[in-house]
């Protein structure tokens, strides 16, 4: 443990909600300003010219870390106080070895799999998965030749042991990227089973990763890193953000493997700059109580559209029994349903719509996470680009609505819903 950063008061060990407010900042360092400033600067002045050679001998690879050094500050596309105290924080959630930050969940995507996938190696998903991952997988890796392949997030660690064999590319595995719940129908996928298959499929030469995209229930509800994941991937755009103003992402995991997205990073330029950082490290104090209402908020307004006449069908996880496949999954490796709902009205797309043209409070957007509760149609916003019949085998039907549960008091989000129940 860094003595400038404790994490315990005596034996009593700090929970990372505690944290948020100090952790990996000290006021002396700034006036004794109770807040990190904003760091807005390119670049960073040396003290001696014998100071800067050694930053770069490190920076550069040329010489060894000494035991919890950090890099010293040379130029804000490798590094700037407010990312790293950022990525100190956001490792505590997940309790991993480090973090790294970038500008957009997709960043830290296409920084990730750019940083361990080659041409003729394979990359084993779920689906659904989020439309940019989708875009990046189905389109532009194979250009790079990278092959990837896919399994229906329902079919489980079955699915995904048959498109192994089904594809013959069990010798050519680098990566099993895994999103779950998956969007938007909350099915589970098993991190822990999939890791097993991942540790079984990895040789001398090729140890093949497990990357888990915990967008939706983390990083207070899922950790992926302790149920065998080796790297977690983050859109903070959503939960972590929280307030709907600004695009980020992460990614953690162990120390050396994200030293290696961070060399990357500094070449694709793809690193958090200094207001995202200060904005998130504002987000960060709150996350706990935002996310906390948000899912009380959602138990409420699962229960009430279960039992509306209109209402075909609800997917949402706190609603899972022991006679669903995803149940017991759910049991080991979620810590709450999330707030995270959709649902089927009756009939069609115009009855859908007619729903979510008739909202007042509620807003339709995309996203999710943020404060206010939002309402959007998978089937022809966030989903549009899958095919008719994937889409059908996912079950994202034209009668589809997914809401993201804010902060606003349940009565209000529930009166919303039943005058614009009301008008399909
Ligand atoms: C939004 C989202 C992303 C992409 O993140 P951006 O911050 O928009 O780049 C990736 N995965 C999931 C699950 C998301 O919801």
């Amino acid at each position: 443990m860094d003595p400038k950063h404790p994490k315990s008061i005596g034996d009593h060990e700090l929970r990372p909600e505690s944290l948020m407010m100090s952790y990996g900042y000290r006021p002396e360092w700034s006036e004794g300003a109770v807040k990190p400033p904003i760091f807005q600067t390119s670049t960073f002045v040396f003290r001696s010219a014998e100071e800067g050679k050694d930053f770069f001998a490190l920076a550069y690879g040329l010489r060894e870390k000494h035991p919890g050094e950090k890099l010293g500050l040379i130029y804000s596309r490798l590094n700037n106080p407010g990312l790293e105290i950022l990525e100190d924080r956001l490792t505590l959630w997940d309790e991993a070895e480090a973090c790294a930050a970038f500008e957009s969940g997709m960043a830290a995507i296409s920084t990730t799999v750019f940083t361990f996938v080659r041409p003729g190696e394979t990359i084993v998903f779920s689906e659904p998965i989020y439309g940019g991952t989708e875009h990046l997988f189905h389109s532009l890796l194979p250009e790079f030749g990278i092959r990837t392949v896919c399994f229906n997030a329902a079919d489980g660690v079955e699915g995904l042991e048959a498109v192994l064999e089904r594809e013959g590319c069990a010798d050519s595995v680098r990566m099993i990227y895994l999103e779950t719940p998956a969007n938007p129908t909350n099915a589970l996928v098993d991190i822990e089973a999939c890791s097993d298959v991942a540790r079984r499929l990895s040789t001398d030469e090729r140890r093949v990763l497990v990357a888990v995209d915990n967008t939706f229930l983390g990083p207070l509800w899922q950790h992926p890193l302790k149920l065998g994941a080796d790297l977690v991937l983050y859109s903070l755009t959503k939960f972590v953000g929280g307030h709907s103003d600004v695009i980020a992402g992460a990614a953690l995991g162990r120390e050396d493997l994200i030293a290696a997205i961070k060399g990357t990073r500094t070449f694709f330029g793809s690193m958090a700059g200094p207001w995202t950082s200060w904005l998130l490290l504002r987000s960060l104090e709150t996350l706990k109580l935002r996310m906390t209402s948000q899912m009380k908020n959602a138990r409420y307004v699962a229960d009430y559209l279960a039992d509306h006449p209109k209402v075909e069908r609800v997917y949402y996880l706190g609603h899972l029994t022991e006679s669903d496949p995803g149940f017991e999954i759910y049991r080991k490796q979620c810590l709450s349903p999330g707030s995270m709902i959709s649902f089927e009205v009756a009939g069609g797309e115009a009855e859908a719509f007619r729903l979510l043209n008739a909202l007042q409070m509620v807003k339709l957007a995309v996203s999710l996470g943020g404060t206010e509760s939002l309402a959007e149609h998978p089937a022809t916003m966030t989903h549009s680009d899958v095919p008719p019949e994937s889409q059908a085998r996912m079950g994202i039907t034209p009668a589809l609505v997914r809401l993201s549960i804010g902060v606003e008091h349940p009565e209000d989000i529930i009166a919303d819903l039943e005058q614009a129940l009301a008008q399909v």
